[in-house]
């Protein structure tokens, strides 16, 4: 088989490294004559790992003592209810910034739950720029104010994050989750589908300040309380233990890497191939992002016409290149370069959109 070069927006690439430690591994597990998915996950080796994964998370991402690190299931999109559910209050809102189709999908499932508000948008812009914060409007019963950090389906990206001091920020890193380095201490909680930077689907990472465990817990039912999860380490009911092993996998991959800062550095390597390749191709290639709001995990645009793309595409796959169409809701191109894409797809890439645009393919 050629080599592939994948590209996907989640679930998408993960360490090769990792792939192969998983596949050692897969029928005997630590001596155990099985593999990690038939342990039981009240076990001394299954619980090792477990605790391992939330270390390591802890210390790779700089997370402060006063923040529990949760697994839950549902997905990001259950995080779309459970906030609401837990935070929103008689009397309070759910104070949003809408910087793309999460941010809306969050908002919408809010709004069944309680009052809403839309703190800032970028919506009449085509979602293609950030808000500045002076864009906000925030009321003082906000119960919170949630942003997405990354936008999956745009490829914009908040460069900094705003210190907000009248309400907990929430924020979705579904897709920038331990991309780079983050001041954890802005946010009252952090949530992540674990399926773009973190290993495989099935497993959503919550980071939570404690302060917010107690908030609402009698209205809220226990598989949906943080605090159920906080009180009993992510082992209240039965966790998908595969997936945390594979997060565990990927946690130790990132500090053999490095940690974090290499990871950024790298990630701002990959992701500046592909800029550059649409930049200095005299608009043959657009940006659908503004340049100060560009995604480092998702690089959007599009060629001169619907039917170049589709060209373009078409022959990229041929290639061997996976993964590059655009989100179905809004088509064009897209390359997602998440932690495990290494350096040399973008560099392919790149050359593959050079060799492209002058002919040469
Ligand atoms: N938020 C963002 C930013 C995403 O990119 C995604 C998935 N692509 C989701 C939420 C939804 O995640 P899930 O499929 O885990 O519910």
């Amino acid at each position: 088989m050629t080599a592939v070069y994948n590209f996907n927006a989640g679930p998408s690439a993960l360490p090769k490294e990792v792939l192969q430690r998983a596949q050692a591994e897969l029928t005997n597990f630590n001596g155990t004559g099985m593999s990690v998915m038939e342990l039981s996950h009240r076990s001394k080796d299954y619980e090792a790992v477990h605790q391992n994964a939330i270390d390591l998370l802890k210390e790779l991402y700089n997370i402060p003592d006063q923040y529990k690190v949760l697994f839950l299931q549902g997905g990001a999109s259950l995080q779309f209810s459970m906030i609401p559910l837990q935070f929103l209050k008689e009397g309070t809102i759910g104070n949003y910034i809408l910087t793309g189709s999460w941010s809306e999908k969050a908002l919408k499932e809010a709004k069944i739950i309680g009052n809403t508000a839309i703190a800032a948008s970028t919506k009449d812009q085509n979602y293609q720029s950030i808000p500045t914060a002076n864009d906000f409007q925030f009321n003082k019963n906000d119960a919170y104010v949630h942003l997405t950090s990354n936008n999956t389906i745009f490829g914009t990206q908040w460069q900094d994050f705003p210190t907000i001091d009248h309400a907990p920020l929430i924020a979705d890193m579904s897709s920038d989750i331990l991309s780079r380095a983050v001041d954890i201490e802005k946010f009252g909680l952090i949530y992540a589908g674990a399926q773009k930077n973190l290993g495989p689907s099935g497993v959503t990472v919550a980071i939570i300040r404690d302060d917010l465990l107690e908030a609402n817990v009698d209205q809220v039912p226990t598989v949906l309380r943080y605090k159920t999860h906080a009180d009993s380490n992510s082992l209240y009911h039965t966790p998908p233990t595969f997936a945390i092993y594979m997060l565990n996998q990927v946690l130790t991959w990132v500090k053999e890497q490095g940690g974090v800062s290499e990871i950024e550095k790298r990630n701002k390597e990959k992701a500046k191939l592909i800029y550059d390749a649409i930049d200095e191709s005299n608009g043959f290639y657009r940006g659908h992002a503004e340049k100060d709001a560009r995604s480092l995990m998702n690089i959007t645009f599009n060629l001169p016409t619907e039917d170049d793309n589709k060209k373009f595409l078409a022959k990229a796959k041929e290639l061997g290149f996976v993964g590059l169409n655009g989100h179905r809701s809004v088509g064009g191109c897209r390359a997602s370069t998440y932690n495990a894409v290494p350096l040399e797809a973008c560099v392919a890439l790149r050359e593959y959109m050079d060799s492209y645009r002058t002919g040469h393919v």
